[in-house]
């Protein structure tokens, strides 16, 4: 908490070892970016994505492509900077991200036919509270990339859903089910669901489920990281 007040009282500070930063570098050093795991290839990411999700909903969850920067492991530097993401206001450094993710999409080949972006959207209290959606951000950062729209307009969180952190994989699952409502206008469209980490990927799962019963074509997955087995 007190890293992430100083990067907003001095934002020219690493926000993982608070080191000042050189003229192009952004919210981190290159050496704590150094800590940072990406994946070498995107479909070693896609691999990891597909075996998370199958390992938790079996074959009958699945998506068209999915793709995702980093590996993600607990109080990394990586966890540091995500959580400033998503709690701190550095809204920017979604973007930033999403572009990033966004970039190396297309630097892997063929992404295939998408033709919106649409970020898991918070429950609207949720959102009031936090004065943003991460996932909506790093989604704007992708839509640059990719030069395709950002559709937050097409899913929307039906319930509040308490947070997900430190529930089991079925408690995930369970809390997830149901909680998401798409709009009859995906029909017949590619759409890239957008999520900052996949844990267990049990919110994907549900928020892909109200797109296909809304008649989406297929479903595409992008993450900034899946979480590893420590
Ligand atoms: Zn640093």
């Amino acid at each position: 908490m007190r890293e992430q007040l100083l990067h907003l009282l001095f934002p020219h500070v690493c926000l993982v070892c608070q080191k000042l930063l050189l003229p192009d570098e952004e919210y981190c050093c290159a050496s704590c970016m150094e800590e940072f795991e990406p994946f070498r290839t995107s479909s070693e990411a896609e691999d990891v994505l597909r075996q998370t999700v199958v390992s938790h909903f079996g074959e009958h969850f699945l998506f068209e492509r999915g793709w995702c920067r980093y590996q993600f492991h607990k109080k990394s530097a990586l966890q540091q900077v995500l959580h400033a993401m998503k709690y701190e206001g550095l809204f920017n450094l979604g973007k930033s991200f999403g572009r990033q993710l966004g970039e190396w999409m297309l630097s892997g080949g063929d992404i295939g036919d998408i033709g919106c972006i649409v970020p898991v959207p918070l429950h609207h209290l949720k959102k009031t509270e936090r004065s943003y959606n991460q996932s909506e951000k790093i989604a704007e950062g992708l839509a640059q990339s990719l030069r395709q729209p950002v559709r937050s307009d097409l899913l929307v969180r039906k319930r509040y859903t308490v947070s997900q952190t430190g529930l089991s994989a079925e408690a995930r699952k369970k809390n997830s089910e149901g909680a998401f409502l798409a709009a009859k206008c995906v029909r017949g469209c590619h759409v890239l669901l957008v999520d900052d980490v996949v844990t267990t990927g049990s919110t994907l799962a549900a928020a892909a489920q109200a797109l296909r019963e809304s008649g989406a074509e297929k479903v595409s997955l992008a993450a900034l990281a899946v979480a590893v087995k420590e």
